[in-house]
């Protein structure tokens, strides 16, 4: 089978079968080769690498990593797209096509049964739809995934490489950086993509920690991130006294204003102005004050 890699040989595909590209699942089809050869090569994967491929449509980045991996596990909600991959993906004997909502499939069975329990590296044009709960699902599934390489907006790419101060620094640059340290690789034109999409796109690398970068109790931290972004106008030591409960547990805006001082911060800053660090550091602080 030809390489999709064309506009051309995209649209032809879709009318031999009849089909079009599902706005529900968020199908923009790739259709620029040096594009997904640029995925491919920024993922990394060599010939002893199993990959998980979120969403193959209809196989154009699978046909390129099935020649580049030792193996490939393909996730993909759309059944109508069986025939399709029955034809595009013939000659692809080490790529296997999983019918399933990655949403709720077991990722760690997944390593288990497809790499011997050793984490896979994930290489997808994701849906935009659902590119953070699946991301987010992804780093949370600790040990399952070596690094991950997707497509994602140019926006979500700026929001998760964000640094402290920045007005895209929230919830989700935190959430991507402690789990890995994330590169963007490519930037993207919606025309490379059969349809377009409406916005700018980039390719993103996560190269997984092996150790969180900081120490910290983490469904504490956590929770201190997520009250301290739902009230992003309010001061943290305001938010925190609204907005914070984990386990049981309530502050104060003393408690919190206390810490502050003991971290050398300012009583009256906002959370967008803490890093990763100082976060896990005032998490450590307020955690330790009761038996957690
Ligand atoms: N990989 C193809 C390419 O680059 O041309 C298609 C990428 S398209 C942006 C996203 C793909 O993800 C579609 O094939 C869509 O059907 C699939 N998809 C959408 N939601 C999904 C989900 N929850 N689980 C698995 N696949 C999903």
């Amino acid at each position: 089978m030809e390489k999709l890699t064309t506009s051309g040989v995209t649209r032809a595909v879709l009318a031999k079968f009849g089909i079009r590209a599902r706005k529900k699942y968020g199908q923009n089809f790739l259709t620029d080769g040096n594009i997904v050869r640029g995925i491919v090569e920024a993922s990394g994967v060599g010939p002893e690498d199993c990959v998980l491929e979120i969403g193959p449509g209809i196989g154009t980045m699978t046909q390129y990593l099935s020649e580049a991996a030792g193996k490939v596990v393909c996730v993909e909600i759309d059944e109508s797209l069986r025939p399709v991959l029955a034809l595009t993906l013939e000659d692809c004997d080490n790529v296997e096509v999983i019918w399933q909502d990655i949403l709720k499939t077991d990722l760690r069975d997944l390593a288990d049964r497809y790499n011997g329990g050793r984490p896979l590296k994930v290489v997808a044009n994701l849906p935009y739809y659902v590119t953070t709960p699946i991301l987010i699902r992804l780093l949370e599934e600790k040990g399952c995934f070596e690094s991950i390489t997707v497509m994602v907006q140019k926006e979500v790419a700026d929001r998760i490489c964000a640094g402290a101060g920045s007005k895209e620094y929230g919830a989700l640059s935190l959430a991507v950086q402690y789990f890995s340290d994330p590169q963007v690789v490519l930037k993207v034109p919606p025309s490379c993509f059969f349809p377009s999409p409406a916005v700018e796109s980039a390719v993103l690398h996560l190269q997984a920690y092996a150790e969180p970068p900081v120490e910290a109790d983490e469904e504490f931290m956590f929770a201190l991130i997520r009250a301290s972004f739902n009230q992003r106008r309010k001061t943290l030591a305001n938010g925190l006294s609204h907005g914070f409960r984990c386990k049981g547990r309530t502050l104060t805006r003393g408690e919190v204003e206390e810490a502050l001082s003991s971290m050398g911060l300012q009583p009256d800053i906002r959370g967008e102005k803490l890093s990763l660090e100082q976060f896990a550091a005032l998490s450590r602080q307020l955690a330790g004050k009761q038996d957690m």
